[in-house]
């Protein structure tokens, strides 16, 4: 079996929509919300609380992420 470079990206890291930040699903420091039935990550509440006001704006390809 190879080996997978510790720095590609990890299977058990989502990215936050929001800020575009590595978060680990197994704890959330953000917690997580539910969209559409997907799952979103967040680094913090206050990410959190941001996409799901407006999950249509974070989604949006053009989207480059903020913060
Ligand atoms: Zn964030």
């Amino acid at each position: 079996m190879p080996k997978i470079p510790f720095f590609s990206h990890h299977p058990d890291v989502e990215i936050d929509p929001v800020c575009k930040m590595e978060v680990e699903i197994k704890k959330p420091p953000g917690g997580t919300h539910e969209h559409e039935g997907a799952t979103y990550y967040f680094c913090a509440p206050g990410c959190r609380v941001a996409f799901s006001k407006e999950p249509e704006k974070y989604l949006d390809p053009s989207y480059e992420g903020s913060m």
